[in-house]
């Protein structure tokens, strides 16, 4: 899979592309309602949706930054190749020494692990601190239905390999010319980051949405992932509003490449740049 790379300011950004994921359209959900998430599954036209799993390497003089990690071995064949990837772009594990995550889900987190050891053995992992808050609560976990409890124990995993090596950060600066931005929704915690650059920042906004080609044109359309639906789509609102107030470049977990966000005759849209 060849790497599509891109320079911020400080920083070239590698986009790892980890695989594609595959689900039914009825994963679909909209913050109207039953009747206007029809409307969508309807119009939409397909059994099933497909989206790129992405994450991204971030190399400057001072090494490697990994934001996301893949899904490792654990998804099976058809995924991890951000490790590929990464071996592509001659980084080996042993060079990234920090990892932000953008959440605590396993397409974003599982690359993180080799069975019970580290696949990056010199790496801290920062986490958002109300994620990790969040997915290490047992009340959380019991208030949450069984199939949306993967990030619970992907953050127990977490704990158990990388210990006090696990740090949590807060919304602001993280590392020169990066700054964390929550987008809240997805999941509690779920985290942007914004790469200062000199024309253009890029916001790497992991998954605010899934589906580059629908949600842009009406923010209220959702996935069944999002924790927290509306949360999700006001977030989803304000950031693409944003995105073309400030001339953002935008990347993420699932959107395909690097685009650039317009206003468009309903809601918005992405052009890849
Ligand atoms: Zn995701």
């Amino acid at each position: 899979m060849t790497n599509s790379s891109r320079h911020f300011g400080r920083y070239e950004v590698i986009l790892l592309r980890d695989g594609v994921f595959e689900a039914p359209a009825d994963v679909l959900i909209h913050a109207d309602g039953d009747a206007a998430r029809h409307r969508v599954i309807e119009a939409w036209g397909k059994p099933t949706l497909q989206v790129d799993v992405n994450c991204f390497a971030l190399r400057d003089a001072d090494g490697i930054i990994l934001v996301d990690a893949g899904t490792g071995t654990s998804w099976g064949p058809k995924y991890g190749h951000a490790r590929s990837a990464l071996h592509e772009a001659g980084i080996t594990p042993d060079q990234i020494g920090r990892i932000l995550l953008t959440h605590i889900h396993g397409d974003h987190a599982l690359g993180l692990f080799d069975g019970d050891t580290p696949y990056f053995p010199h790496a801290d992992v920062f986490v958002p601190e109300s994620d990790f808050a969040f997915f290490t609560n047992p009340a959380a976990r019991q208030a949450t239905p069984e199939a949306r409890r993967g990030g619970f124990n992907v953050a127990e995993q977490l704990q158990r390999v990388y210990g006090s090596r696990v740090r949590r950060i807060k919304e602001g600066p993280v590392f020169a010319g990066i700054e964390a931005r929550p987008l809240p929704g997805h999941t509690p915690g779920h985290t942007g980051y914004l790469v200062r650059g000199e024309d253009n920042d890029l916001l790497i906004w992991g998954d605010t949405l899934h589906l580059g080609d629908l949600q842009p044109g009406d923010p209220k359309i959702g996935l069944v992932f999002d924790l927290d639906p509306d949360m999700a789509a006001q977030t989803r609102q304000a950031t693409l509003e944003e995105a073309v107030r400030e001339g953002w470049i935008i990347a993420g977990g699932h959107i395909t490449g690097f685009g650039r966000v317009q206003r468009a005759s309903e809601g918005y849209q992405i052009s890849t740049v």
